[in-house]
């Protein structure tokens, strides 16, 4: 449980902010809503994943490598902030990006966090949808290798043991925030994706018994397949940790009510949490995750779910910079006067 024995870059602005969401409980009329402000964490618009790749890059510096590579969706905000991570330590950044949504939009292929990879000086290229990433992505590092270069290859999502890390990492620090100020949290809300969040934050919650449930939204997976994937990386960084055995399968739940037509494609819902807390609180969400995520959790309060006096902290994962490649679908219905 001592995480100081893991290699680490020290680059996340953390701690990050532990905040009351005032004007979103009062309009959904029933639970405290605190929001945990892991959109917050730096290296180039931050999310969930600078705090993965503390850990991750840390050990590629380690291994020596002298070219990092990652894969995700068009839109991915691992892929931008591992870029970003590259850049900061002087290492080459390749990417491969699969257009998962088929989606022939400008802004969603050259926009957002594509436009932010390529600032970071990395390298792309794109797969079409449906194809194996993970054994394309080996390909190519193969093809690097023959180079005589030292690859380093972070799977989709920065989701292993390693990158999970980071989010046992932050269940402490929101433990600690948590009870510093006398906080009892009856339950914590995460979109869900490649795992590692929910499974890090599981082995984490578990290691420390802090008994606060935890409810992972999903974005792609149904949920079976979602859950026996958290379970078993849970499992698994539970181990590195040190502490095998603190994770049971009743404590990996995942909604997957809300991913609509799929991974990427952000439903009437979806929209309509972008919009409540931007207008309500200021924060930026994404139409990828934390839009999905935050959908669900407006749709459990408002069906009674959480009940009154209950405090519910979201995990804001991040993911803003994607805003920006889905300009259509936030544009549409919008108040414009010409
Ligand atoms: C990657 C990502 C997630 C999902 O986290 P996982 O660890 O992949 O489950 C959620 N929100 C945002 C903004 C992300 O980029």
């Amino acid at each position: 449980m001592h995480l100081a024995r893991f290699p680490r870059l020290f680059l996340a602005h953390l701690p990050t902010p532990l905040e009351r969401l005032d004007r979103l409980s009062a309009a959904l009329g029933g639970p405290e809503i605190w929001i945990k402000r892991d959109d917050c964490t730096g290296m180039s618009t931050g999310g969930n994943k600078t705090r993965k790749l503390e850990f991750l890059m840390a050990e590629a510096q380690a291994e020596g490598a002298d070219v990092v590579m990652t894969q995700g969706a068009t839109q991915s905000n691992h892929a931008r902030q591992t870029a970003a991570f590259a850049a900061k330590l002087g290492i080459d950044c390749h990417l491969l990006l699969e257009n998962r949504t088929g989606s022939k939009n400008p802004d969603y292929n050259h926009n957002g966090n594509v436009l932010l990879d390529h600032l970071h000086g990395a390298s792309s290229e794109t797969r079409p949808g449906g194809v194996d990433m993970h054994a394309e992505m080996e390909a190519v590092a193969e093809r690097y290798r023959a180079e005589g270069r030292r690859v380093y290859v972070i799977p989709g999502g920065g989701s292993n043991p390693t990158g999970a890390l980071g989010y046992v990492d932050c269940a402490y620090e929101l433990l600690g925030q948590a009870n510093a100020r006398g906080l009892v949290i009856d339950h914590l809300v995460t979109a869900t994706g490649s795992a590692g969040t929910q499974a890090g934050l599981i082995a984490g919650l578990k290691a420390i018994n802090a008994r606060i449930p935890l409810l992972g939204f999903g974005v792609r997976a149904p949920k079976p397949k979602q859950e026996e994937n958290v379970y078993q990386l849970a499992l698994k960084t539970a181990e590195k940790l040190g502490c095998p055995g603190v994770v049971e399968r009743e404590d990996v739940v995942a909604d997957t009510e809300y991913v609509g037509e799929g991974y990427g494609i952000p439903r009437e819902d979806t929209i309509e949490a972008i919009r409540l807390f931007a207008e309500l609180e200021g924060i930026l969400l994404d139409p990828v995750y934390s839009g999905k995520g935050a959908a669900g959790l407006i749709d459990y309060c408002r069906k009674g779910y959480f009940k009154e006096g209950e405090r519910i902290v979201f995990l804001h994962t991040g993911g803003s910079a994607a805003l920006f490649g889905y300009t259509q679908s936030l544009e549409a219905d919008h108040d414009v006067i010409d």
